[in-house]
């Protein structure tokens, strides 16, 4: 099965329960102060789960492009160096707004998993929430007796708050949730040892494919949880794991949702992908790690710029910004590539989603080119902010690269802080991050004063060639529109 069978038989089983299939909505929140990206399918629908608005269908299915690199998710350090977290990644969903709940949700994810894709059932286990006394929380009895039904016991794991009970905030609506995961291992591993014991242990092989969650309760700004009047299901399966389980392969990176991505890499630098590598043979384990990095990155940058976001030096722009540096310094130190690489991949990409995500394909000129400019713009100080901070660490003390070299580097060179940490930590450094902080603050200072001494000047406006022709006494209109006061 491609990825796009499987990603088309999730949204035709969601139609035939009567669900209605819904557009993602962007990747990039712009009317949420709490958020900066889309991070889970059920963003979209807030406002249906508070109460604030009336769903418009009572049960919607999706895939939703998700951004897990800031804030409560942040999983950008895992990206590359594991094979199944992403920044950029879909989310497959299927909701009930006060509508169907545990009975038919919990069936259908095990129809759709066992009879649809037909992943073997000896290879999957479920969680149930299994209570806290200290929260006055109850055990989830009716999930446990629906998984009961179709699962054998020693498949069915209790889970704790921590991982078996979601909360949309301090207050709001909240409830237990039951997981899948799959054990992905060999049949011999599996006999040496359970794969229960492995559930939510970060094994490469045995991982969580889907979260449904039961929204039943209302916490309120006492603590006390209420029941809600009306209870939703909100699920959300990672698909390019999905994918990965039903290829057969032992890496998300090894199906066929990266593998297009991975040959045209490969293809640009004239250097092979091993999938196998290790951190035994250094070289080659960064080698293998830039690859499935820039397979990644390259995602959340294009799906962010054609959803209107661009790199900029603040706020979600500079979130993206990062990403896009990160991979650079990747191909450029591990690849051995010291072109603009990434906007090569956009046109592969765009094909790829046209069907999907038709917004890369209409844009993908601009997204390239936007990208290109961005990698030729790190790539002019790339080359001596490497040298730089192998100055650094050479003579940095008590094994930390301090806040006036990060910040140095940050202003001078354009590293952004994460990117020197990860430097530094390649190298068994640390970085001092609280005082790379002061130093931003420092400078934001200096800025401040400046722009007060500033105050009564008047700038330019780069508007339409008009230029300065210098002061004087004539008030007219045309002097008020050509200068602005500095702010
Ligand atoms: P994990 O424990 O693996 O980090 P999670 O519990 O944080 O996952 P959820 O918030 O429950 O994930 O999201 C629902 C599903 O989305 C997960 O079951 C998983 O399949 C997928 N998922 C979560 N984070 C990522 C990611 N960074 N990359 C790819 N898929 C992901
Ligand atoms: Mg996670
Ligand atoms: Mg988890
Ligand atoms: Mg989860």
């Amino acid at each position: 099965m491609t990825s796009a069978e499987i990603r088309q038989l999730f949204m035709e089983f969601f139609r035939n329960k009567g669900h209605e299939i819904v557009p993602s909505a962007p990747i990039v929140v712009k009317n949420d102060p709490t958020l900066l990206f889309t991070n889970a399918g059920m963003n979209q629908f807030k406002d249906y789960f508070l109460g604030n608005k009336k769903a418009p269908f009572p049960r919607v299915a999706d895939t939703q492009k998700c951004l897990r690199v800031s804030g409560k998710h942040n999983d950008l350090e895992e990206v590359g160096v594991d094979t199944y977290h992403h920044t950029m990644f879909e989310m497959l969903g299927n909701w009930s707004f006060g509508d169907y709940f545990k009975k038919e949700a919990i069936a259908w994810s095990w129809e759709l998993l066992t009879e649809v894709y037909k992943i073997p059932k000896d290879r999957l286990y479920v969680t149930y929430f299994e209570g806290d006394a200290a929260e006055n929380l109850p055990k989830d009895e009716e999930a446990f007796t629906e998984w009961a039904k179709r699962v054998a016991a020693e498949r069915i794991l209790p889970g704790n708050k921590k991982d078996n009970f979601w909360e949309m905030g301090d207050t709001g609506p909240c409830g237990p949730c039951s997981e899948i995961h799959v054990d992905c291992r060999s049949d011999e591993e599996r006999k040496q040892q359970s794969g229960a014991e492995l559930v939510n242990k970060d094994h490469p092989q045995v991982i969580e494919i889907w979260n449904n969650v039961f929204m039943q309760f209302n916490r309120k700004k006492d603590g006390k949880l209420e029941p809600l009047p009306a209870k939703h299901v909100d699920t959300g399966m990672g698909f390019e794991r999905l994918v990965r389980v039903l290829q057969g392969k032992q890496s998300n990176y090894d199906s066929d949702v990266f593998t297009g991505t991975i040959a045209a890499i490969e293809n640009i630098t004239k250097k092979k992908y091993d999938p196998l590598a290790t951190p035994a043979t250094i070289a080659d384990w960064h080698q293998a790690v830039a690859f499935r990095v820039l397979a990644d990155h390259i995602r959340a940058i294009s799906f962010t710029i054609a959803d209107a976001q661009l790199p900029s030096n603040t706020g979600a722009g500079y979130v993206i910004r990062r990403i896009l540096r990160r991979a650079v310094r990747y191909y450029y130190s591990y690849l051995d590539y010291k072109q603009p690489l990434l906007h090569q991949l956009v046109p592969v990409l765009s094909e790829q989603f046209k069907t999907v995500f038709p917004e890369l394909f209409q844009q993908q000129d601009f997204v390239a080119k936007v990208v290109k400019e961005e990698e030729e713009a790190f790539l002019r100080t790339l080359e001596k902010g490497l040298k730089k901070i192998d100055e650094i660490i050479a003579s940095a003390k008590n094994k930390t690269i301090n806040g006036s070299a990060a910040f140095e580097l940050y202003d001078t060179y354009g590293f952004p802080v994460d990117l020197t940490r990860l430097i530094a930590r390649e190298n068994n450094l640390d970085v001092d991050e609280e005082g790379f902080k002061a130093e931003m603050q420092q400078q934001k200072d200096r800025s401040r004063a400046a722009t007060a001494l500033n105050a009564e000047d008047w700038v330019v406006l780069n508007d339409g060639g008009t230029s300065f022709v210098g002061y004087d006494n004539t008030r007219s209109e045309t002097k008020v529109q050509k200068y602005r006061k500095v702010t």
